[in-house]
């Protein structure tokens, strides 16, 4: 199972991969980050696909096309903004690992890269949050053979030592 995940460094909107994951805002129209990165490189037809979708709650995903993206999906799932752990941030963080996973899976995904999910503005700290982003996708490795990569994809070097001393 260790080989089906891979901790590489970069930039999300570059992958050849079957989806992407997008750590939106619950309004799904866009924003900083990595979302901003997402739609400006896959045009302005993602935002009108997601102006249809009605917004989505922390935790929940929703998914799109990917447009001039090389990847073929856009999951988007809003992320918990941390206020100190005790508002259930870390049941919402791993439901968005969980259901951007199943979703790629209904879609006949075999391969899906997530960035840090509320890693960044949403102020989660990096240690709990990739603990969280590791376990919940080896337990879905573990009854779900249908993924073949899930790929980790940091933007800094700091996230990458965090996913490799979590992975080790
Ligand atoms: P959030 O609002 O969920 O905190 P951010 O977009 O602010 O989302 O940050 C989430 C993570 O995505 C951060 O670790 C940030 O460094 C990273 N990130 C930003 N741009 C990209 C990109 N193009 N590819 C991959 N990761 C990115």
């Amino acid at each position: 199972m260790d080989k089906k995940i891979e901790v590489i460094k970069g930039d999300i909107t570059k992958l050849e991969v079957d989806a992407i994951v997008n750590a939106a805002n619950t309004t799904l129209l866009g924003g900083g980050g990595v979302d901003g990165a997402i739609h400006r490189a896959a045009g302005p037809q993602l935002l009108e696909e997601c102006k249809a979708l009605g917004g989505c709650p922390a935790g929940d995903a929703k998914i799109t096309m990917a447009y001039n993206l090389p990847a073929k999906y856009v999951i988007h799932t809003p992320g918990p903004v941390w206020r100190g752990g005790k508002g259930g941030e870390a049941t919402l963080l791993a439901s968005c690992y969980r259901k951007s996973l199943a979703l790629a899976v209904t879609h006949d995904c075999k391969t899906i890269a997530f960035p840090a999910i509320s890693c960044g503005v949403y102020g989660y700290p990096l240690d709990q949050a990739v603990e969280i982003a590791v376990r919940e996708v080896m337990a879905f490795l573990e009854k779900d053979d249908s993924l073949k990569k899930v790929y980790f994809v940091c933007f800094g070097d700091d996230i990458y030592r965090e996913y490799e001393r979590v992975l080790k």
